[in-house]
């Protein structure tokens, strides 16, 4: 499961270099080339799956034990007080390399990194409407 193309499956083969910080059997870590703040990693599973709804479940406590792992690390190598795990799917999400991978950034108390935007629903009902119709795909 490996793209001849693609730039994280030629960082994973070792084609490409990159600043390695952990490494396992189907996980690797690495930091990001642009960071947010220094120290901004990225895991991601050695094999090739687009985003979130094409990788196999399965994967997800390897994922899962690396990304804690290595969060630790960062928050002890930067001295960071928090860190943001993020994951892009799609285009419409900001997702830029299509192999799937989670962002550890860490934050700085004070920093001014504002992620979110202020949503809100109508009211309550809206909100419970919403909720059903999701629910409704599952
Ligand atoms: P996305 O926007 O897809 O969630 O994130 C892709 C991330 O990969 C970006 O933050 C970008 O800086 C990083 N990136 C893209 N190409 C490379 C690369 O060749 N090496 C490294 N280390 N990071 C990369
Ligand atoms: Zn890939």
């Amino acid at each position: 499961m490996t793209d001849a193309n693609c730039i994280f499956c030629r960082i994973a083969r070792g084609e490409i270099p990159c600043a390695k910080v952990y490494e396992d059997e189907y996980v690797l870590a690495f930091l990001d080339l642009a960071p947010v703040h220094p120290g901004h990693t990225l895991v991601i599973p050695k094999t090739h799956h687009k985003d979130m709804l094409e990788i196999p479940a399965g994967l997800g406590s390897a994922v899962f034990a690396a990304i804690q792992k290595v969060a630790a690390a960062v928050l002890e190598a930067t001295g960071a007080q928090g860190f943001n795990v993020m994951q892009n799917n799609r285009l419409a999400a900001g997702q830029t390399v299509f192999h799937i991978h989670w962002h550890i950034i860490p934050r700085f108390e004070g920093d001014g990194l504002e992620m979110w935007a202020q949503g809100k629903y109508a009211d309550g009902a809206a909100m419970q409407q919403m909720a059903a119709k999701v629910a409704a795909c599952l």
